[in-house]
């Protein structure tokens, strides 16, 4: 039976509106997410995820949300004397948010407390936060992964990991010294190049001879630079020794602002609670991180880290858009039915939840690839090389339709800004531009095939597990394997049918053995048989909807 809702306002009766989707907790109402967490190893920081899950889904957290997007952060260029001061002025809700991120280590737990699974338990932790506001991830996020790359120049490491491994949100626009914490941001595009780094025309000079730890003063600019308020940046510019790391802080050590410009903020299509910017350098200090030339190497070990969170981030979107469209279509009849009894939605429903599923699991799968690999696990080490790429690719790609389709669930008013529908939709296609756009992955999974050829052995052999079990994955797999590498000649035109390919292959392989047998059922029959259309809602009939539905449903 429908659950109908009535309320008697003004001349007619409010009937048939679902309630909101609040106070509830997003970790507890996730089986799916729980599952992974417990199965990829982070089963020692569910109370901590569930402290998470219930602040993230509470009417505060979803309000906070909603009003950090309302009311962006504006660029404040001068004080009222005409002084420089360049920073961003925050709405108060943003920096509640990021008190709640930041109080619950999301920027930083892995690092503080190096347990096994501790990426897992960080991840799902996160996967909760962005629940509650995905623009408050960018800065945690950067934070997050700054760690591994500053660790490349020890001194530096030694000054400022104690600054972002604090667990204390501090605001303030001072030196990183008189701060309770600090956080980090990156940057490497400008104007004339953002994928090819290389490209960079910013000039780094030596301040007493440089080298590894040495001072440098950077003249130039960045395109994007995001979270300009942040306390320290690595940024790359132009050494002798070629392109480098820098570490660039806001506050020079003898409590000076840096000498830095911003000269925007970026009027973005989503992503609007957070600030991206344009900056210039002016001969500014900063500190070079690793060898002169060896910048993107070095910052890549923080572009990895990113890149996790960019899967998991694809993976809460979708999650967030099944929740909604699965709670809307249960508290909605239309035609005196139930709108989650009516088989075309169910369809469209069950198949938002595959996809949604097949996420997860692979975002946290992925997560523990990390875990071991920084445990000195080889193997993981070559799985998490390719398959970071792999995900990215694919789920952020499939973001934003996701989005578009659980936003049309709630009909007319998932297009109204209230039901949170247009922000999930807005934010959607970001994580799969920044940190390398979707052909860059593609082509980083060829490169990744070339210089680590243990990492596509390795991959397959992943895949394999599940497949010994499902022969319709077996079909698939070696029909994959045949397209590997194929001509040389098209391969990086065949590129992205290649790795949503191995997109899928891996999914299945993860659901077959970990995901509900509905769910793998559908997603074998649909995205490897190919017993699909071309939208959501094309799922074949014999699937077990109200079972998939039911899993995924977010509140009983
Ligand atoms: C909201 C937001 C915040 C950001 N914040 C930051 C930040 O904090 N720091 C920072 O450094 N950057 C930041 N960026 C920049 C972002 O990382 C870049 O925009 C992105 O890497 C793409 O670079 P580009 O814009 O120069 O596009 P291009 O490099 O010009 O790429 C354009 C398109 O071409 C494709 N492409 C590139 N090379 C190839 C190829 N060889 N073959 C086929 N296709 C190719 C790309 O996939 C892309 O789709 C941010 C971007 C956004 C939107």
């Amino acid at each position: 039976m429908a659950t109908v809702e009535r309320t008697t306002f003004g001349n007619h009766e409010v009937a048939n509106q679902p309630p909101p989707l609040v106070d509830y907790n997003v970790y507890e109402a996730d089986r799916v997410l729980i599952e992974a967490v417990r199965r990829e190893g982070a089963e020692w920081a569910e109370a901590r995820i569930s402290e998470v899950g219930a602040l993230a889904g509470s009417e505060r957290a979803q309000a906070l949300g909603a009003l950090a997007n309302e009311n962006p952060p504006k660029l404040r260029t001068h004080d009222r004397y005409g002084n420089r001061v360049d920073t961003v002025d925050f709405h108060p809700s943003w920096h509640e948010l990021m008190g709640l991120a930041v109080g619950h280590e999301l920027h930083c737990s892995p690092w503080k407390d190096p347990r096994p699974g501790a990426h897992v338990a960080r991840g799902g932790a996160f996967m909760c936060m962005s629940q509650a506001e995905a623009g408050i991830g960018c800065p945690i996020s950067m934070t997050y992964s700054v760690i591994p790359a500053l660790r490349t120049q020890p001194e530096l490491a030694a000054e400022w990991e104690p600054r972002f491994l604090s667990s204390s949100y501090d605001p303030g626009n001072a030196p990183a010294a008189q701060k309770a914490g600090g956080l980090a941001g990156m940057g490497m595009t400008e104007k004339q190049g953002g994928t090819d780094v290389r490209a960079n025309t910013t000039v780094a000079q030596p301040v007493n001879g440089g080298g590894p730890g040495g001072e440098y003063a950077l003249t130039g600019h960045k395109w994007f630079m995001s979270a300009p308020q942040c306390d320290a940046f690595l940024v790359l510019a132009q050494a002798d020794g070629g392109i480098s790391c820098f570490l660039f802080p806001r506050w020079t050590p003898d409590g000076e602002r840096n000498r830095f410009r911003l000269q925007r903020l970026k009027d973005k299509l989503g992503n609007r609670s957070n600030a991206s910017s344009e900056i210039e350098f002016d001969g500014a200090s900063a500190w070079l991180v690793g060898e002169e030339g060896a910048g993107v190497r070095t910052i890549i070990e923080m572009v990895n880290h990113t890149r996790l969170d960019c899967v998991l981030g694809g993976a809460t979107g979708m999650r967030a858009g099944v929740a909604q469209a699965i709670h809307h279509a249960t508290h909605r009849s239309v035609f005196g039915r139930e709108l989650s009894e009516q088989p075309l939605m169910r369809n469209v429903l069950a198949d938002l939840a595959v996809e949604s599923e097949a996420a997860t699991i692979a975002a946290l799968r992925l997560a523990r690839a990390y875990d071991e690999a920084l445990a000195g696990d080889e193997e993981a080490r070559q799985l998490k090389r390719i398959a970071n790429a792999v995900l990215k690719y694919w789920i952020c790609k499939r973001a934003p339709m996701h989005a578009g389709e659980a936003l049309e669930c709630l009909g007319g008013n998932g297009y109204v800004e209230e039901s949170g529908m247009p922000r999930l939709f807005r934010e959607s296609p970001l994580n799969s531009i920044w940190e390398g756009s979707g052909n860059v992955q593609c082509l980083d999974v060829l490169r990744a095939m070339v210089k680590s050829p243990a990492s596509v052995e390795t991959f397959f052999a992943e895949v394999e597990e599940g497949a010994v079990h499902e022969p319709r994955l077996q079909t698939f797999t070696a029909s994959l394997r045949e397209e590997l590498p194929g001509d040389l000649e098209t391969i990086e035109s065949r590129a992205r049918r290649l790795v949503e390919k191995m997109a899928l292959a891996l999914q299945a392989s993860l659901l077959v053995r970990y995901g509900d047998e509905a769910v793998a059922n559908a997603f074998c029959a649909s995205r490897l048989a190919g017993d699909w259309g071309q939208a959501f809602g094309t799922l074949p009939a014999g699937t077990d909807f109200g079972r998939i539905v039911d899993r995924h449903r977010a509140v009983a």
